[in-house]
This record gives structure tokens, sequence and C-alpha cells, in this order.
């Protein structure tokens, strides 16, 4: 008998975010694995074991939830958004890569979820609606110099940045370090987006510009979206702001 894994994406938030292929992969499983966080977002199904493990544990918890698959039984690894963004679907696949070839056998099922650049997109209007690109600004993965020249080619390219993991208590200054950077290709003007747990209690959207970007406000729940010099904000009377990048590139700089 050969288990299988399901690596499923609840989305950024509650469970009006959790498609129902997702809901259907966690209630069919026997196992859940994931950051405590996550599994405490999940319904509880009788009999369902819970293994909670730590941010920062991927590589392990892939491994454990392969072995209980490899051994017959029907696992789901949880990630928060899409488990293809900088999530479990790629540790998953790397287990796997190095692995016992048992391993390759196995049932092996991705979920996707609504990734948070597209939750903090869809509410303030259409900043992704042309070119765009996702930087991880988490060096734990790979060195600095390699995000800086990330972030200088995606800029002098004119892409739209969706900003994963822009801080934490670990990496206090990145986020700042980045804002700089950008400042030699962006101008002053530059719609800058702050998307904070969106979808869930206490969310918050906001909009202001690359100059004053703070870089205080910013945790880890928080995903930055900056634009590109095509991006514009529709101030509105009475309604909060729409910011967006017009289809077209014609004329644009890039
Ligand atoms: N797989 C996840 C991303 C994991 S990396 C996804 O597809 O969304 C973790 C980063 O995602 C956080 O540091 C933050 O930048 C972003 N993020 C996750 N959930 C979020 C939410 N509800 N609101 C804003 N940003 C979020």
């Amino acid at each position: 008998m050969t288990g299988r894994v399901a690596i499923v994406g609840i989305g950024p938030g509650d469970a009006r975010y959790l498609t129902p292929e997702a809901a259907a992969a966690l209630a069919a499983a026997d196992a859940l694995y994931g950051y405590g966080p996550y599994l405490d977002r999940i319904a509880v199904q009788p009999g369902q074991v819970r293994h909670r493990s730590d941010n920062g544990a991927e590589q392990a918890r892939a491994v454990a939830a392969l072995e209980q698959a490899a051994a017959g039984i029907s696992v789901a690894v949880v990630s928060g958004g899409d488990p293809g963004v900088f999530a479990m679907a790629a540790a998953v696949c790397e287990a796997i890569d190095s692995g016992p070839d048992i391993w390759r056998r196995l049932d092996v099922v991705v979920v996707p979820g609504i990734t948070a650049m597209l939750a903090v997109a869809a509410r303030i209007g259409a900043p992704l609606g042309h070119d765009f690109c996702a930087i991880s600004l988490s060096d734990n993965l790979k060195p600095w110099d390699c995000i800086v020249r990330r972030l200088d080619a995606a800029a002098d390219a004119g892409f739209v940045i969706a900003l994963y993991n822009p801080v934490s208590r670990a990496r206090p200054w990145q986020l700042g370090a980045a804002f700089e950077r950008l400042r030699r290709y962006l101008p002053p003007s530059t719609p800058v987006v702050f998307g904070r747990a969106v979808g869930r209690p206490g969310d918050n959207v906001t909009v202001t510009t690359l100059a004053a970007a703070p870089t205080t406000v910013a945790d880890m729940a928080t995903l930055v979206i900056v634009g590109s010099t095509a991006t514009r904000v529709i101030a509105r009377p009475e309604r909060p702001s729409l910011v967006y990048t017009p289809r077209s590139a014609r004329g644009a700089h890039a």
C-alpha cells in the first residue's frame, strides 16, 4: 500500500479564502502537518492526527510527512496562501529529490491556494495589472547580494514587485535597505502598498509612496507591493483610493 501526500494551500486568511478542493483534501487526510497557527485555522475532524511544527522547520516537516505517507497514511501538509509560493510544495519536492526511492512512488498532489500578493492586490484595485514579480526579502535561504541583484533587475526592467517576508524579528533592516535600493530606479512618487494580515480579523491595507514608505509598520504578516513607473493611484471622494497598473506598457520606461 502506498500513501498519499497532499500539499494544501489554505489561502491568506479565514475560511472564505479556502477553496472547496482544499477543504476536501484537508478533510480526507488521516494526518495534518503544518505550522501551528495554520493548523489552528482548520476545522477539526474526528480521528485526524495533527503534527504541529515551528516556522522554519519546513524540511523536517516535509521529511516527517513523507515518512508517514510511505507507511501508507494519507497526509496533508498545510501552507498559508499557495503552497507553491515560498512554501511547503518546494520543500516536499526537495525532500523527494534527495530522499529514498520509495518516496518517488507516492501519490503527490499540490492543491493551490490564494497567495498573499493576490489577496492584497484585490483589496486595493489592480496593482499587478501588468508585468510583475515576487521576491522574498528573507536572506535565510539566499544571500543578501542575490536579493539586491534581483531588486535592481526587477526595478530596472519595469516590473511591479511584490515583497514577501519583508521583516521579521531576526531581519529588521532588509525592508529599509530594499526601499533604498529601489529609490535608485524609481521616482519618489511610486505607489507602495502595505497589506497586513489580509483576510484575517483586523486586516489593514494602506497606500503610500516610495519616498514616504515606512519600514516600521511591516511585520511577518505584511506583504508589500512596490509599483512600477506606470502604476497609478486614483483618489476617490469618500472611498478608498484605487491603485492600478495599466494593462498597456506603450510609452512606459523599459
Ligand atoms: N505561501 C504563502 C507565502 C509564505 S511566505 C502565500 O502564498 O501567501 C510568508 C509571507 O507571506 C509573509 O511574510 C507575508 O509577506 C506574506 N503573507 C502571508 N499571509 C499574508 C496575509 N494574510 N496578509 C499579508 N501578507 C501575507
